[in-house]
C-alpha cells in the first residue's frame, strides 16, 4: 500500500474518456491516452481545439463532465501538487500587483499549506528557481513592470520552484522573443534528465516533430498520438486543421498561431466564445 512498484513503471498520467464541457458544448470528447514517465509531449491542433481546456482539466481547474484522469495510478486530487502549469499568457493578469519573489513562491503554496509560513527550504527553492532562469536580479520588481520574455521566465521559475513530476506548459513558444523560446527549451531538457513528465501545446510543427518524444493532435476528439513522424502525416493533419494545412516543400505550415486568424477561417464551433 502506498509503495510504487518500479518494476511496473507506471504510467504518470492516464486519461479515460474524458469529456469537458461549456454548459452544453463538448471542448473535450472522449479522450483517452497515456504519457509514460519521463516523456516530453506536444499538443498540436487549430485554435478551440481544446488544448488549454486539457491542461485546465489536468490541473483541476475544470470539471469532468465524465471519464477519469490518474496521476501515478491514482486520483488526480490525490497527487495535485505534483502537476505545475504555466497558463497562456492571455489567461494571466499581468496587472496583479505582485511582485516576481511572490509569483515563484506562489509556486511552493501547495507544499507549505495555507496555515504555515514559507520555511528555509522554501525561500531556497525560490531562489534556487529565479537564478536558474535568470531572474533572481529582478525578485523584487512588481512583475507587471517585466518585458513579456521576463514573465514568461517568472513562471517557468514559478513551475521549477513546485518541484513538479507533471510540467503542463500552454502555448510558451507564443508571443516571446527567441531567446526566451530557447530558454524555454533549455528547461525542458534541464526537467528530461530530473525525469519531469512534459506536456507543451505549440503551433510549431517543425519544433512538435524535432524537440518532443510524442505527439497529440488534437481538435476536441484526439485525430492521433504517438510518434512525432507517424502523428504528423499530411492526412492527420488535414483531419486536425480541416484542409488548412499549406505545405511548404514538403513541410507542413499550419497558420493558426495568431489570435483572430480564427475568425477569418471560422470552422470551428463554439468559436462565437472568444470577443
Ligand atoms: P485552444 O486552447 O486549443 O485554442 P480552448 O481549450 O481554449 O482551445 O477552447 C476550446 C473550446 O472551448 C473553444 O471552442 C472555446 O471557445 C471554448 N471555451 C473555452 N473556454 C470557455 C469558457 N470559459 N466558456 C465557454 N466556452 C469556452
Ligand atoms: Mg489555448
Amino acid at each position: 500500500m502506498g509503495h510504487i512498484d518500479h518494476s511496473l513503471e507506471p504510467a504518470r498520467l492516464d486519461l479515460h474518456n474524458i469529456t469537458v464541457a461549456y454548459n452544453g458544448f463538448k471542448a473535450l470528447d472522449d479522450l483517452t491516452f497515456q504519457v509514460p514517465h519521463g516523456e516530453r509531449v506536444a499538443v498540436v491542433g487549430p485554435n478551440g481545439a481544446g488544448k488549454s481546456t486539457l491542461f485546465k482539466a489536468l490541473v483541476g481547474l475544470l470539471p469532468l463532465r465524465s471519464g477519469e484522469i490518474r496521476i501515478h495510478g491514482k486520483p488526480l486530487g490525490e497527487h495535485q501538487d505534483c502537476v505545475a502549469y504555466v497558463p497562456q499568457r492571455e489567461e494571466v493578469d499581468w496587472h496583479f500587483p505582485v511582485t516576481v519573489y511572490d509569483v515563484v513562491m506562489m509556486g511552493r503554496f501547495s507544499r507549505i499549506g495555507w496555515l504555515r509560513r514559507a520555511g528555509k527550504t522554501d525561500r531556497e527553492a525560490v531562489w534556487y528557481a529565479l537564478a536558474q532562469m535568470g531572474m533572481d536580479e529582478l525578485a523584487k520588481r512588481p512583475i507587471q513592470d517585466l518585458s513579456g520574455g521576463q514573465q514568461q521566465r517568472v513562471f517557468l521559475a514559478r513551475a521549477l520552484a513546485q518541484e513538479p513530476h507533471i510540467l503542463l506548459m500552454d502555448e510558451p513558444f507564443t508571443g516571446v522573443d527567441a531567446s526566451t523560446q530557447e530558454s524555454t527549451m533549455e528547461l525542458l531538457e534541464h526537467l528530461e534528465q530530473q525525469q519531469v513528465t512534459v506536456m507543451v501545446s505549440t503551433h510549431d510543427l517543425a519544433m512538435a516533430s524535432q524537440r518532443f518524444s510524442r505527439v497529440l493532435l488534437l481538435n476536441r476528439r484526439m485525430i492521433a498520438y504517438g510518434a512525432p513522424g507517424e502523428v504528423l502525416s499530411p492526412e492527420n493533419l488535414n483531419r486536425a486543421f480541416h484542409g488548412q494545412v499549406l505545405m511548404v516543400n514538403g513541410v507542413a505550415v499550419v497558420d493558426q498561431c495568431c489570435p483572430g486568424d480564427e475568425h477569418e477561417h471560422g470552422t470551428y464551433p463554439g468559436e462565437e466564445w472568444h470577443s
